[in-house]
């Protein structure tokens, strides 16, 4: 905090905003025109970009399905609430190394949705979540994607618990080349955490993003191995 900042913080949180507005002014975070409050993050013309979806993917062949069955027998469904396009990739960058509450609401908002559209039966599922490596989780602060499933477990009213946990501290998965590259990368990086949180149970596993599928694949492998009955990986964009 500048010296401006403080001196002018106890008059209040509209004149420390209006101060921020003066030394920086406010810009979309996608597409940088200016806006009129920071607070909001987007402009308008960005936020009408967002579209949710409202159909299941493949997460064999990552085509949206015109019904509820998949085309492929996969492991699991996968919900994914929009594509990578823009502004959703800005907002989850902003969100994942800064945690912006205004930013998780609209994040939340979105899974939420597109939960709401997709998952029949929704009361019937725990929600949970794909680990950080605590390391990772120390350096950060905050696992992005515990907060969403949180949030998304709140508002359903159903329970939300960690199943998995990291065992190994591998690089990022967006630092990997090909889908070759990310699956070794993650291979052997999970365990399970309670086995009777999982056995019988219909899972919904949140993380952000699917790129290639191969962590929700490798999540669901372990999974699997303590018989759920149903497993949807729900994220906020499927890179296409
Ligand atoms: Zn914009
Ligand atoms: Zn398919």
């Amino acid at each position: 905090m500048n010296i401006l900042t403080k001196r002018i913080v106890p008059f209040g949180n509209k004149i420390y905003y209006y101060a921020l507005d003066i030394l920086f002014p406010p810009i979309c975070v996608s597409c940088s025109v200016p806006i009129k409050d920071q607070r909001t993050y987007l402009c308008s013309d960005c936020f009408d970009k967002i579209t949710i979806q409202t159909a299941p993917t493949c997460p064999a062949c990552g085509k949206r399905q015109a019904g509820k069955e998949l085309c492929h027998r996969t492991p699991y469904t996968l919900a994914a609430s929009c594509y990578y396009h823009e502004p959703i990739p800005q907002l989850i960058q902003y969100f994942k190394y800064k945690k912006l509450e205004n930013i998780q609401t609209i994040l939340s908002a979105i899974l939420i949705v597109h939960a709401q559209k997709i998952i029949p039966h929704i009361e019937s599922y725990i929600i949970s979540y794909i680990p950080l490596h605590p390391k990772k989780e120390q350096a950060r602060g905050f696992n992005q994607s515990r907060i969403l499933a949180q949030t998304v477990a709140n508002y359903f009213q159903i329970p939300c618990m960690q199943t998995l946990q990291r065992i190994r501290n591998t690089p990022s998965q967006t630092k990997q080349k090909g889908s070759l590259g990310r699956y070794k990368n993650i291979q052997d990086c999970f365990s399970s955490v309670d086995p009777k949180n999982i056995q019988g149970k219909n899972i919904i596993l949140v993380d952000d993003v699917s790129t290639s599928g191969a962590t929700l694949r490798e999540a669901t492998k372990i999974l699997r191995t303590y018989h759920p009955h149903h497993i949807v990986g729900l994220v906020i964009a499927k890179v296409e």
